[in-house]
């Protein structure tokens, strides 16, 4: 079994005296910068001005440019989306990062794809939740925490292990569970989960089985319901309690139906292809695709989202989602009707 960092196993003392900056007040970054802030941390956010600017000021936090916040910072953490992290590393985070602070992502893609060579006199590493940025700060505030990766790419200072796991333990990880990874194991396997599974393979399934069922003439509401809005009452079982948890809930027909289809869907062809993603993933073809892509302003990216949005499940959802309010009950606006 892998070692798992509990809080009762971290020292947060190694934290105390040091001042954080979280670059980006976005998805990851407002759950890191509110998350440490709660824990008595010395937080300072560095954005451009703007929305997130003023978002951060009207959460309470102290907020400065990217540059003045990466000078004043001990620690800086690096939350921009990762196709801009190596501009503004260049230009805004490097001069300030002097010998003996520390370099910190959420995820391995600049640094293990040679976008972002950091200097030889800080400590790099990395710290990744294992879920997305929102429940990262709806977890903590209900008392518990999303689980994460730490590794250490460059241990200048001899304490880069123990740095990495306070800053954990300050964000609320460490109530769940950390794990020690490499740069290279991480980037890998973050890219390989949300591609083949929780988001491409996911998204692909759900859109085939809502499909499928139109084009044989149901009712695309009731193929809504079906193949996307179930899905998380099924998801919450498999997370609460594994696949023969989840089992144990539904039917007996639907468990045999699982047992006789499941692997008619997914198969070894399936899995042949999730191999060469693996692959693509591994010999850096997909990170260069991406980076391209973002050279040339997403061209690509662009034109499918677009599609997608027009596919005609989402707007059944937008339709059906609408008449059931509680849905959204989790999202940050109404948040105290899920903690109260
Ligand atoms: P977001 O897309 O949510 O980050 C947006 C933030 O970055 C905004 O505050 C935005 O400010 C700021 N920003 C963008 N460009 C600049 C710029 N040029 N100068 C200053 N600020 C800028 O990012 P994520 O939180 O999704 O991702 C951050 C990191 O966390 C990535 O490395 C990602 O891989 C990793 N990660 C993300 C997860 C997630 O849940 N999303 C999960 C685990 C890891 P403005 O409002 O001014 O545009
Ligand atoms: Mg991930
Ligand atoms: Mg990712």
């Amino acid at each position: 079994m892998a070692k798992v960092y509990y809080n009762q196993d971290i020292k947060d003392s190694l934290l105390q005296g040091k001042k954080v900056a979280v670059i980006g007040y976005g998805s990851q970054g407002h759950a890191h910068a509110q998350n440490l802030k709660d824990l008595g941390h010395d937080v300072i956010v560095g954005v451009r001005k703007g929305k997130s600017w003023e978002q951060a000021e009207k959460d309470g936090l102290e907020v400065q440019t990217v540059r003045n916040a990466s000078e004043a910072a001990d620690i800086i953490m690096v939350l921009v989306p990762d196709e801009r992290q190596t501009a503004v590393y260049e230009e805004e985070i490097k001069p300030g990062l002097r010998a003996g602070k520390s370099l910190v992502f959420a995820h391995g893609f600049n640094v293990h794809f040679n976008q972002i060579s950091p200097p030889s006199d800080v400590d790099v590493f990395l710290v990744a939740p294992k879920g997305p940025g929102h429940l990262v700060r709806r977890t903590f505030e209900s008392g518990a925490g999303v689980p994460a990766l730490f590794a250490v790419y460059q241990d200048v200072s001899g304490q880069a292990k123990e740095v990495a796991l306070a800053y954990a333990k300050g964000i609320g990880s460490a109530r769940a569970g950390v794990l020690e990874t490499t740069f290279k194991e991480e980037t890998e396997t973050d890219l390989f989960g949300e591609q083949a599974v929780l988001c491409g393979g996911l998204t692909s399934l759900v859109k085939a089985g809502f499909e499928t069922l139109v084009e044989a003439g149901y009712q695309p509401e009731l193929a809504y319901f079906e193949c996307l809005h179930e899905l998380k009452l099924i998801v919450d079982l498999m997370y609460e309690d594994g696949l023969s948890g989840m089992r144990y809930s539904i039917s007996d027909t639907a468990q045999w139906g699982d047992f006789v289809s499941g692997p008619r869907v997914v198969d070894a062809d399936t899995k042949a292809r999730m191999k060469d993603i693996l692959t693509d993933i591994q010999t850096g073809k997909f990170a260069k695709g991406w980076l391209l892509e973002n050279q040339l302003n997403r061209p690509e990216f662009s034109a499918i989202e677009r599609q997608e949005e027009e596919h005609q499940i989402e707007k059944v959802g937008r339709e059906l989602r609408s008449m059931m309010p509680f849905v959204k009950a989790g999202k940050k606006e109404q948040k105290e009707v899920v903690f109260s």
